[in-house]
């Protein structure tokens, strides 16, 4: 309303007054947006930014302006639903705030006893297992783990392990993320498989590797109504034997909840760097394949 007065009657307290509600308004619009929705804000604020910037493309008549402002507001948007639906989320309420949702209590405390795993009790896991599954997140980016991971993977095939990837798909920072990290490092595409092709596989997998990811494979989006991340399909890690955690606290993921998934009976955690910790299992692993050396003396 006051925009259309200003471009009526230019005036520059208008335009103060303007720019302060809008101010307050972008600030009341995101503040109560938190937990796993704010990934799609962040990505709705872009699409506005090229939204605003074709707009005004039109005011300048500046035909550039207007396509690639389009180009950005309409692939944000896109994005921001692709988002949504990854995440089980109303697009409108995510883009509304959340208004007059009660804002759900964060849970970031420890819920109980974890165990720990050392690098060759990993390697041991392993060598018994018959499947494995690897579920990469934010952390494999970080640590730039993916070689060694792809190392670990061709490795176990190797010795006869059915060895397969699942991918969430907000997994890391974008979508397609993870992809692009095991495509650089040559994991062949056919054991790469999507959240839903895989996550019925997990109750009859041997060893689940999940390194550097947690948001994604939290059992309180299934678990727990009260969760921030409530109704956010996972991927189902705990119906494995055995689960191993990467990562090198007890802290919580980009949606800053805890993980039950790390307290449960099935679960070990194994801290450091995740490219570190890999390597760890390589040699390991490859310590364990070693000819154990005959006796002194045993051969005469
Ligand atoms: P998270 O961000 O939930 O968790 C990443 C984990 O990696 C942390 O717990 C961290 O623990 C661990 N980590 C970090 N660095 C290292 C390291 N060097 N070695 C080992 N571990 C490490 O990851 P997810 O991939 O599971 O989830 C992605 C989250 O990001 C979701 O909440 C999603 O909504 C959000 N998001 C996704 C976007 C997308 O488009 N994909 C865009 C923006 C956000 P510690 O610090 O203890 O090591």
């Amino acid at each position: 309303m006051l925009t259309a007065v200003f471009v009526a009657r230019p005036d520059m307290g208008l335009l103060i007054a303007v720019t302060v509600i809008a101010l307050a308004l972008g600030a009341h619009l995101v503040a109560s947006i938190g937990g796993g929705d704010m990934p799609v804000v962040v990505s709705m604020l872009n699409s506005y930014s090229g939204w605003a910037a074709a707009a005004s493309g039109f005011l300048l008549a500046n035909n550039l302006l207007i396509v690639t402002g389009a180009l950005v507001g309409s692939s944000g948007a896109y994005l921001s639903y692709i988002m949504c639906k990854a995440m089980n989320r109303s697009f409108i309420s995510v883009i509304a705030g959340g208004f007059g949702t009660p804002a759900a209590a964060s849970d970031d405390g420890e819920q109980g006893e974890h165990r720990e795993i050392s690098a060759e009790e990993t390697a041991e896991l392993l060598r018994d297992a018959t499947s494995v599954i690897i579920t990469p997140g934010y952390g494999m980016a970080v640590a730039q783990a993916q070689y060694p991971v792809a190392e670990l993977a061709r490795k176990l095939r190797e010795r006869g392990v059915e060895v397969r990837f699942g991918i969430h798909p907000v997994a890391g920072r974008l979508p397609g993320h993870m992809n692009v990290l095991l495509a650089e490092a040559n994991v062949p595409y056919d054991i790469v498989l999507e959240m839903d092709e895989i996550n019925d596989d997990f109750a009859a997998t041997s060893v689940v590797l999940v390194i550097g990811a947690n948001d994604t494979v939290n059992p309180a989006a299934t678990d727990n109504p009260a969760s921030p991340i409530a109704g956010m399909p996972v991927l189902h890690v705990w119906e494995a034997a055995d689960v191993v955690v990467f990562k090198r606290s007890m802290a919580a993921g980009y949606a800053g909840v805890q993980n039950p998934l790390f307290f449960r009976d099935n679960s070990q955690m194994l801290f450091g760097d995740a490219k570190q910790r890999v390597e760890d299992i390589l040699r390991a692993l490859d310590s364990l394949d070693a000819p154990i050396p005959e006796m002194a003396g045993s051969s005469r």
